[in-house]
């Protein structure tokens, strides 16, 4: 079960060393999210790590928008991930930051690369800057710009802040080295110019700075320690120390790299997942089949199972590929300790009770959770009809059966034992209604001189509730939909991955408010929707998680 026991792994060597050695007395992190998308599982991982780290050192993590790329920003993006990083349980250290409130601050430390001859105006465009970078083999050439003075790039700098060039006619690059086997090193663009209304800053600038510049400065102006990151930044480490090195910064955090999560039969990538959105393939980020933190929630996965799903993962540089039954996993535990247990028939056929008699068939009542007394407890009612599932009748069983069969029997859960005396079947064949007779005996006792073994869950028809349930399954048929180089991931969609049905629940769940979470026994784990259920008017139910790990598509 969920243990708040760190486990130890590399970053967490390195900050107790440098604990130790007295580099830093405290931890600072920080999670740097991109408002350009909801966010997904994967940034999940990073939350508890980042977030994680600052709780069990008794540090800090601050939230910050790294907001530089104005075209693909909204402020929906933002609200969404600030609710998301609250609803895992996790709260930032003072204000929301944004990398665009150190733009002024960005800029002058652009000029001081200038004065420093460090930094230059360059007017190659984008295909101009291609031919001079080189290759991974060839090193690459200076650009002719290179050599301005000071007072000129100085000059060019600050008209293009003014809003005198055009988009993309010139940038602002560091000058490191063309011939480095780093591609980041060799005089990487650190401003550009663009005019694109900014969602903080409106359109008070028409120059942006580019993310490798601005992350590494935001993070020594917040005083971070440890800047945690996936392994893709690796390469640009040398470029974030080197900035720091030259700047008059009030600190140089520690960059270091970890692999990204990777779950099977799911995507995580911001692009793609917004792909599915646009294409209208899911119903929105907040698709319960969607891997982004909405989608779970709206499922009605816990902050505690994404959590504890976190912990279990680990953190390291090696591939970080993971099975969804790994998630699923840790799901199902934090809810089959947590939530009340009641019946619902998702796929119902109903059952004549012949024998049942008013004011002698009885009802009984029954606990919301076996092993928590404290959930309290409800009357299980009984009637004439029942619903049972489909699948728990067969006339024709295999061997082993232990559920109805016609002339067998089978106990109805926290209620009398039956026996199946005959199916009542449609023009077509299909058995449409079961006649059964109630051992009026068996209520709460064994019946007399023989076993019956089978526990079947079932709801009255006079007392149900109608409710729409929505059963998912795997988003994509292929572990790893993103992983082939001749097909496009959408082709892997499963398109089985919803279905709705209707089934009836007990009245227990009438009144249960949005989100509330159950099992319904023997089924798996259902969640009131978040915006569609509508207590004591409309009940619709998410399933969540099965019981067992039982997709129906294998891995
Ligand atoms: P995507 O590729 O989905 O757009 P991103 O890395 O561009 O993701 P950011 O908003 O920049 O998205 O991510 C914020 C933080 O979350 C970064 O520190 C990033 O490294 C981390 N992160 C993103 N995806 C993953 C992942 N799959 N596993 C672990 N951490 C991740
Ligand atoms: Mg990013």
């Amino acid at each position: 079960m969920s243990d708040t026991t760190p486990v130890q792994h590399f970053i967490r060597t390195i900050i107790d060393g440098d604990l130790a050695s007295g580099k830093h007395i405290s931890v600072a992190t920080r999670f740097p999210p991109e408002p350009n998308g909801y966010l997904h599982v994967g940034h999940a991982k990073s939350i508890c790590l980042n977030f994680g780290l600052a709780q069990d050192y008794g540090g800090t993590c601050n939230l910050r928008f790294d907001d530089t790329n104005p075209e693909k920003e909204s402020e929906e993006y933002a609200l969404a991930i600030q609710e998301d990083v609250r609803w895992l349980g996790f709260a930032w250290h003072g204000q929301v930051r944004w990398a665009s409130d150190y733009f002024q601050q960005l800029y002058e430390y652009a000029e001081e690369l200038i004065r420093q001859g460090k930094a230059f105006v360059c007017d190659l465009n984008a295909e101009g800057m291609r031919e001079y970078r080189g290759t991974l083999k060839e090193p690459g050439r200076n650009s002719p710009y290179r050599d301005r003075s000071v007072e000129e790039n100085l000059d060019l700098f600050r008209r293009m802040k003014a809003g005198e060039f055009a988009d993309g006619s010139k940038t602002l690059r560091a000058k490191i080295d063309m011939a480095s086997p780093n591609i980041n090193m060799r005089d990487p663009v650190i401003y550009r110019i663009k005019r694109a209304h900014h969602i903080r800053t409106g359109d008070q600038w028409c120059i942006y700075p580019m993310y490798d510049y601005t992350h590494c400065i935001s993070d020594a102006l917040e005083c971070i320690t440890h800047s945690l990151c996936t392994l893709e930044f690796e390469d640009h480490r040398p470029l974030y120390d080197w900035v720091l090195d030259q700047l008059p910064v009030p600190s140089h955090p520690q960059q270091i790299e970890f692999s990204r999560l990777e779950l099977h039969n799911t995507i995580t990538s911001k692009r793609k997942l917004l792909q599915l959105v646009n294409q209208g393939l899911v119903s929105g980020w907040d698709d319960p089949r969607m891997p982004t933190i909405h989608g779970m929630r709206r499922r009605g996965y816990t902050p505690e199972g994404i959590r504890e799903f976190a912990r279990r993962i680990g953190i390291s540089k090696s591939v970080n590929i993971v099975e969804m039954a790994v998630l699923e996993g840790a799901i199902r535990e934090d809810l089959e300790a947590k939530v009340p247990r009641v019946m619902a028939v998702v796929d119902p056929i109903k059952v004549v009770l012949t024998n049942y008699q008013e004011g002698v068939t009885a009802s009984r009542s029954a606990g919301f959770h076996p092993n928590h007394p404290e959930f309290g407890e409800r009357e299980v009612r009984i009637g004439p009809e029942i619903w049972i599932e489909r699948e728990d009748f067969s006339e024709a069983p295999p061997a082993g059966w232990q559920r109805l069969t016609l002339g067998g029997e089978v106990r109805l859960r926290y209620s009398y034992v039956i026996k199946c005396d005959e199916a009542v079947k449609d023009a077509a064949g299909n058995v449409v209604e079961l006649r059964c007779s109630i051992d009026h005996d068996t209520l709460g006792k064994n019946p007399v001189g023989r076993k019956v073994k089978g526990v079947i869950h079932w709801v009255s028809a006079r007392h149900a509730q109608v409710a729409e349930i929505r059963l998912y399954d795997r988003l994509f048929t292929d572990p790893e939909p993103d992983g082939h180089k001749d097909h496009d991931f959408l082709e892997f969609l499963n398109r089985e991955s919803l279905s709705v049905v209707q089934g009836w629940v007990e009245p227990a769940v009438n009144d249960a408010a949005p989100e509330t979470r159950y099992q319904f026994e023997r089924i798996g784990y259902f969640c009131a929707d978040r915006f569609d259920h509508l207590p004591g008017e409309r009940l619709v139910f998410n399933r969540t998680v099965t019981l067992k790990d039982s997709s129906g598509i294998k891995a």
